[in-house]
């Protein structure tokens, strides 16, 4: 058998946009909108659809030359370029890079496959079973709210497992006092400077599963302490948010078992992201947990309605909050006490103050 092109996933995503992936999946007359932000209905093959598919529901948009997608419906999946094609054909890593190779031939740079071994130095934005877990792999770079969430493996029911190692943090950083952290906000989620491995210089912030299958975290989140050095362009500069590739974004609540701790007979609130959490704790709601991001898993679901405390969603105030918020609470509101939190546009729940955060919340 000839060997199949290899191609780079960095170039693909940097060369190759969703419009290019439609057109030659022959999808692309089946989206509207303006040139860099497109919708539709969902094409992916497992989408239950209802007798009217939402033409709303499929979204497709362009952020720092990164083409991404996120279906708001049933799927609750999202991605990159890559993850596109790989959910639309159900092909693995190699057979993804052929298909590129053969679909883009000219603008693409076709490579001899390199030996086992080397191609695991990237990847897509999901991990995939291909991967040993134990390699924490390339990072997904997106703020957690700008990007869809996206079950990790669609069909991974396995438990979590706690990571074999535990990272020794610094809790002393001046970004974090920077952002308004308190000592105690720091010591009791455990966050501080990494030195060594994936997240060097990245401040990381160990994730729990709830209840807890063992002593150590399930993975780690890392945010760059500061502005960016690279734009998302340049895959090899720190970036804001980085999730390394095991990182069980999904199948987690952030900060559920201090949320939970003394806080009997509270509701639950529900934020985007840690720092939401640590603004909340510090103003007086310590029964505060996070989804990483603005699109909430059927597993983080499962999750919420397992608490049996009464949910507050407050998301952020902008497009993908709203409608991440909507989704999750159409989810929840047969199975538990829910209630939303409207933000206006633009506004974060890290920008209310503690009595505006009282009156929202009462
Ligand atoms: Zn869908």
């Amino acid at each position: 058998m000839p060997e199949r092109p290899y191609v780079s996933f960095a170039e693909v995503k940097q060369r190759i946009s969703i419009p290019d992936v439609l057109t030659a999946l022959g999808l692309a007359d089946r989206f509207t909108g303006k040139k860099e932000t497109l919708t539709g209905v969902c094409p992916l093959p497992g989408h239950q659809h209802g007798p009217s598919p939402n033409s709303e529901q499929f979204k497709i948009n362009q952020r720092d030359g990164l083409w991404l997608w996120h279906c708001f419906g049933d799927c609750q999946r999202g991605g990159d370029v890559i993850e596109l094609v790989k959910a639309m054909t159900g092909f693995d890593n190699s057979h993804v890079r052929f298909w590129f190779a053969e679909h883009f031939p000219d603008r693409l740079t076709l490579q001899q496959p390199h030996r086992k071994g080397t191609q695991t130095s990237e990847t897509s934005e999901a991990p995939t079973k291909e991967k040993a877990p134990a390699n924490p792999g390339k990072e997904i770079t997106q703020e957690p709210s700008a990007i869809a969430a996206k079950k990790t493996i669609s069909n991974d029911s396995s438990p979590l497992k706690p990571l074999r190692f535990i990272l020794n943090l610094n809790p002393d950083v001046p970004y974090l006092f920077e952002r308004g952290l308190k000592p105690d906000t720091i010591r009791r989620f455990g966050i501080g400077l990494c030195r060594k491995g994936l997240l060097a210089g990245y401040v990381a912030i160990p994730v729990y599963d709830y209840p807890r299958s063992g002593t150590n975290p399930v993975g780690y989140l890392g945010r760059w302490p500061g502005e960016p050095a690279a734009s998302h362009r340049d895959e090899t500069g720190p970036l804001r948010y980085k999730f390394p590739e095991s990182f069980p974004r999904n199948r987690v609540v952030y900060g559920l078992a201090e949320a939970l701790d003394g806080t009997e007979g509270q509701p639950l609130i529900v934020v985007e992201g840690p720092f939401k959490v640590y603004h909340l704790f510090q103003s007086g709601f310590p029964n505060t947990g996070a989804t990483f991001g603005a699109s909430v898993s059927d597993e983080q679901v499962e999750i919420l309605v397992a608490t049996r405390r009464p949910l507050i969603l407050m998301f952020d105030g902008d497009d993908a909050g709203q409608t991440g918020m909507r989704s999750a609470a159409e989810r929840l509101i047969s199975r538990a006490s829910v209630r939303v939190v409207k933000l206006e546009p633009g506004q974060h729940p890290d920008d209310l103050s503690h009595s505006e955060l009282e009156k929202v919340l009462s």
